[in-house]
This record gives C-alpha cells, structure tokens and sequence, in this order.
C-alpha cells in the first residue's frame, strides 16, 4: 500500500533489495544487484543463482527480507497444516548412508557435528540438512557494501557472558581458537563516550503526544532528561523518584520472601501497584523488555528484570535498593560486560564450526582471519567430503527402519525445491526447532510430542539499515535510542569492534550499519500466545511495510540532526525471525515443573537412534546453550557403535 511520503521518504530510491529464494536472486522493488551498493567485488554477482553448488551463491550478500528467507519454512508449514503429504511426490531414494544426520544447521546442528567427529573419528560421515539458503540458524551473517567498503552485521548477536559458559562451550570455543579475552581490545568501549554519544530516547507523538528525542539518559541529572520529555509534571516526577530514590518497597520481608513475591509480579504491576507510580509512565517502559523476552512488561515478572538486567543501560528501576544483589546478578557473580561481539556476532562462531568440519569451504585459521574470509558455498556439500552441509533442505519425517528398539538405520525423508530425497544414517540428531519434532517424528509418544510442542519460540526481527554515515547520530548525541511507542522499539549504530582485516567504520563521516528491534506481540495475553500472535504478524507483513516503518521512524528520530531517509539510508535487511529464542518459561504464566518433569526434558529424551538437541531442548536462548545440548545428544547417542 502506497503513502503520500513515500517519495520523501525515500521508498522509490534505488537500494538494493534482493531477496534470495531457493538459491535464486531475486530483485524486489529496485534495482538488483547493479545500484548505488555496488562496488565490493563480491556483491555484483551473478543474478541468477540456482543453488549452493552454483558459482556465486552467497547469501550473506542478500539484502530485503532476511531470516527466515522465502522457501525456508513452506514445508514445514506444510506439515504443520496436514497439506504437505497431499501434495508431495514419492520420494527419491537418494543411496547415501551416513554415520550421522544432522538437521538443522544451526549452532547446535554444527556442534552436534563437532562433538560427534570427535567421538567417532575424522572419518565419520555426517550429513546435516538445513531449511535455510544458509548454514548458522539465528547466527546468520549479513554483509552490505556501501561504496567500496564492506560493513557486516548479525543474527545471533554477542557471546554473552562468557565466564559463566560451561566447560563443554568453552572448550568447543577454545578448540575453534576463540580467545574471549582478545575482545577487550577490539572493542573499543571509549569511542562513544569520547564522541559525547550515548544512551537517548526517543518519545513518538502517537503515544506520548509529539516526536521528541530526548539525549543524555544515564549522563545528565534524571531530573533534567525527564524535565525535557513530552510528558505531565506527575509523571516527570514519577520517573525521577523511581530512577533516584533508594527504597526496599517490600519492607518485613525475607529475601526469600521478596524473591517470591517479584517473581509472581510483573515489572508493569510492580511499577504501578508495588513502587506506586502513575499509569501515564508505563508506556515509557512497556517495550523495555522486548529485546530479551519478546514480551512488553506486563508479561515479564519484576524478579526477571532484575536478574537479566539489560545489556544496552537502561535499566530497571526500582529494584536496586531491595536487597536482592546487585542488578543484571544472575546468582553466580557478575557478568561479563556486553563485549564479546564478532562484526558479524556469532555468524563467527558458526563459521568457525564450519571451517572446522569442512576446512576447504572457508579459507584461513585464526578467529580474526575468519571474520572476512569468503565462504565457499560450492564445497559444502561434496562427496569426497566426510562432511556435508545441505542448504535449502527441510527434514519432514524422521523415522527407525523397523522398530525404535532394534532398528540400525534411522530414514529421513527432505524437501528441496519441492522435490523429497530420502537419506539413511545410522544416528540421527534433531538440532532443528523442537517444536517441529511431533511432526517429523510420529512413532514417538504423545507424551513426548505434547513435551515438545509446550514452548512457543519468540518472533523477533533484527533489522539493518545501511547509512551513508552516521553524523546526525553525532550530531543529536546518541549512540543508541530507545523508542518504546514506535514500531522499532530500538535503534542503535554499531557494536565498535575492529580486528585485524576489518575495521569499525569509527568516524562519523564513515557509512554505518544500524540496528533496529521489533517483536511482535500482545500485552494482556500469556507470553506463549503473544508469540503466536507475534509469529503470524511476521509471516503476514512484506518487506515494504518494514522498509516504509524504518524510513519513517529513521527520519522522526534524527531529522534533526540532518538525517534524510532519501538520500542517506543505502540497504535494508529484515531479519526475520519467526522462530527466534527458545521457550524460556515464565514464572507469571508456567506451573512449576518438577525436576526431569519439565516439557524440555520430557520432550528431549533419546528415542531409538534419534537424538535431541537446539537450545530449545535447554529452555534457554543462548549459545553456550545450543552447544551444551548438543554435547549431550551426541552423548546419549554414543551407546551405537554400529
Ligand atoms: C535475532 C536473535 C538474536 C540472538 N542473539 C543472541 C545473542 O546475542 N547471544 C546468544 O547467546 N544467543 C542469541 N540468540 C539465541 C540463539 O537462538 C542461540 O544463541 C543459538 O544461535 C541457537 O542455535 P540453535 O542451533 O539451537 O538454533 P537455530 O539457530 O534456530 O538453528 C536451528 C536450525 O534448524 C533449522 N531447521 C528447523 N527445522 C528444520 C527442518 N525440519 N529441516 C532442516 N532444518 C531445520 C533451522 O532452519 C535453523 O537453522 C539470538 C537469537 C535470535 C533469533
């Protein structure tokens, strides 16, 4: 649907908006692959592309909608509708057995691969499907080319907290040649401050009554950041007192006791009925939350804000003066900071996994050269290789030949290009989003598939837009913006990290990656039926629509400090996510399950020759995660020699 300012927002520039379907480049909207990003070698390929064994295939280099790429998710829609089995052919029996099959080709699929060389040798076969044009799942590259210079950007975005990560993650990073330490040189924690650039945010007029945006959150007097906002004397005062006085609003109550009560209680709740603030000042906080939960505060209890904490400084207040630790304290001790940010955030990771199973497939040896090194797609899935990675496959049944008990070959039935391929291994783990397992796998239980289908992933979107340069952000003082009302409730230029061979564009005269959040949801329902809520806004919104809101709220938020939409914003990426973070559960809406009781356990115990794992079989959405699991599947597999 066109609007009135689309020509001044820029909506008929000629950027690049290339979608990728199949293996196939396809031009959406603009031109292709011959506009004003061209000039990195890489990106003007060949525009037609017919799979990962064709020359040129490269999705890191595909722009517009992103994610969940068109093809990645039709069958397993499919499946999900009871329609795939009416419409699909037989399928070719494709005479390859391996020792192992994989799917999903996430971090956890990949480890899954590396844990399992390492038990069975360099010489195991493995094959390890993947729905998506990429291997990585959620840690997925994004790579822009404004001018000549190369810019990346992410999925998957930081190793968070890595002291706290079990042996098994720190080993496998160690073994990948992941030194953590190395980032408290790359990335550059002064060069915001030292530009006087930090936290603002930004008051739209549909919620708050005009567009304002207020600089200066965390380094002037919270009395004057409020005094600036669009906001009543009330509420001003209401934001001053909760971010300034130091109050146990639980007072008579033991540690455990308070712990009790905010954990039943959401952050919305506690603000309103605990600390006594006026409802005027919850949407200032409503979206606080969305980047970690997927979910506004009302969904989110008060006892999670606090031990989450929040990586990006803005905190929560009220909290701090209860007892309860220190902020962001998750128990153990205090976590790392925000730092351990590969430019293409764990794309990293998954591209050192990847150059660890199939060396040819990405050139180089060390966690520096690995961040620009070109990955050759052509070599993923070679014969002569005892790994292979297939792209754009969608596992849509699983099953033992003969009986789960006895049976030595595990038959698993893939979709690509609408046509199904049959594969034989002789153990299989199912790295892939656990709630999809039910209909891969229709021998298991009902027990088990009901276990499996209680976590609903979050829907998130991780937008990139590439800027021209980032003066405006200079100009008005920000590095970053929360924008609780607006359809992107946060904006943020880039992490500052440069390695050897890649440079962070830090000048603001230099061209800028920047980032944007949304989750789709619906407060007043429970957290698993806001992401279903959430989950079918994603599917159902175009790229234009995301192209047309960052356009809009770019230009809102920085008009004043010089940005024009039209002339400065140069690609666009929609990472979407329709299946993002694991389930994690929600003390506000989950009974508390009894140990070894929980769906995630239940769901991911071993059946026959299959395995489970992702980091949805640990209920948490987080690397080290997805790798413990791994670890554990490949174990509990370990019992079949043969
Ligand atoms: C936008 C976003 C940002 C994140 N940021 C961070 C972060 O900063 N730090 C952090 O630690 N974690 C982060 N996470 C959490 C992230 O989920 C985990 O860190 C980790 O990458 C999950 O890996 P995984 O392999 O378990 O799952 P996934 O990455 O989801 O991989 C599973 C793969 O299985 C594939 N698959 C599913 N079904 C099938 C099928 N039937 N056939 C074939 N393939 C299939 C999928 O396509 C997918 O590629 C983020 C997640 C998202 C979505």
């Amino acid at each position: 649907m066109k609007d009135a300012r689309d020509h001044e927002l820029g909506m008929d520039r000629q950027i690049t908006r290339r979608d990728f379907l199949n293996g196939v480049a396809l031009g959406i909207g603009g031109l292709a692959l011959s506009g004003s990003l061209g000039g990195c070698a890489r990106h003007g390929g060949a525009e037609s592309i017919d799979s990962q064994g064709s020359p040129g295939y490269d999705p890191p280099a595909a722009s517009g909608m992103r994610g969940d790429n068109l093809g990645s998710y039709e069958a397993a829609h499919g499946l999900r509708d009871g329609t795939f089995w009416q419409n699909a052919g037989t399928a070719a029996h494709a005479d390859e057995v391996y020792d192992l099959i994989v799917v999903g080709a996430g971090i956890s699929g990949l480890a899954t691969a590396h844990f399992f060389r390492k038990q069975a040798g360099a010489k195991a076969r493995i094959l390890i499907l993947e729905a998506h044009d990429d291997f990585g799942g959620h840690a997925a590259r994004k790579e822009f080319c404004v001018g000549n210079r190369m810019l990346l950007s992410y999925g998957a975005q930081s190793l968070e907290s890595p002291s706290l990560y079990s042996k098994v993650s720190k080993d496998l990073l160690a073994e990948l040649g992941v030194d953590v330490q190395k980032f408290y040189r790359y990335y550059n924690q002064s060069l915001y401050p030292s530009l006087k650039m930090g936290s603002g945010i930004f008051f739209d007029r549909e919620t708050f009554g005009e567009d304002r945006l207020v600089a200066g959150f965390g380094k002037i007097p919270h009395a004057e950041f409020f005094g600036k906002a669009p906001l009543s004397e009330r509420a001003r005062r209401d934001m001053v007192r909760v971010y300034t006085e130091k109050v146990d609003y639980l007072p008579g109550l033991t540690l455990e006791q308070k712990r009790a009560v905010l954990d039943r209680t959401s952050y919305a709740d506690f603000l309103t009925k605990i600390v006594r603030l006026s409802l005027e000042v919850l949407p200032v906080f409503q979206t606080r939350t969305h980047d970690l939960f997927g979910v506004g505060i009302d969904a989110v209890s008060a006892l999670a804000c606090f031990e989450e904490g929040d990586d990006y400084g803005y905190g929560y207040p009220g909290l701090d003066a209860m007892g309860l630790g220190a902020a962001g304290d998750r128990g153990e001790h205090k976590p790392d900071p925000y730092i351990f940010h590969f430019p293409d955030g764990n794309a990293s990771v998954a591209r050192l996994l990847v150059r660890s199973l199939i060396p040819e497939a990405i050139p180089g040896h060390t966690m520096e050269d690995v961040v620009v090194a070109q990955a050759d797609y052509s070599r993923l899935d070679r014969q002569s290789s005892p790994v292979r990675i297939r792209l754009n496959s969608t596992a849509v049944g699983v099953r033992h030949d003969g009986d789960a008990a006895s049976a030595k070959e595990v038959k698993v039935t893939y979709a690509r290009k609408r046509q199904l391929f049959e594969v034989r291994g002789r153990r299989c783990v199912l790295a892939c989003y656990n709630g999809m397992i039910p209909y891969l796998c229709p021998e298991m239980s009902t027990k088990q598939k009901e276990a499996l289908a209680y976590g609903v992933k979050t829907p998130l979107v991780y937008s990139h837009v590439a800027i021209r340069n980032w003066m405006a952000f200079q100009k008005l003082g920000v590095h970053q913006i929360a924008a609780p009302g607006c359809y992107h409730v946060y904006a943020a230029i880039d992490f500052p990290v440069s390695m050897p061979g890649y440079k962070f564009p830090s000048g603001p005269e230099e061209p800028m990656i920047v980032f944007m959040v949304r989750t789709p949801c619906q407060p007043g329902l429970t957290e698993r039926e806001q992401h279903r809520v959430g989950r079918v806004e994603l599917y159902d919104t175009p790229f234009e629509t995301f192209e047309r809101k960052i356009r809009n709220q770019l230009a809102r938020m920085l008009g004043s400090g010089g940005f024009d939409p039209a002339r400065d914003i140069e690609g666009i990426t929609v990472g979407r996510w329709a299946h993002g973070y694991a389930y994690e559960y929600n003390p506000l809406f989950d009974p508390e399950f009894a140990e070894g009781e929980a769906p995630h356990e239940v769901g991911r115990k071993p059946f026959g020759r299959i395995a489970i794992a992702n980091s949805d079989a640990g209920a948490t959405a987080y690397m080290n995660v997805a790798i413990d699991e791994a670890h554990r599947a490949v174990q509990e597999l370990s019992q079949y020699q043969s």
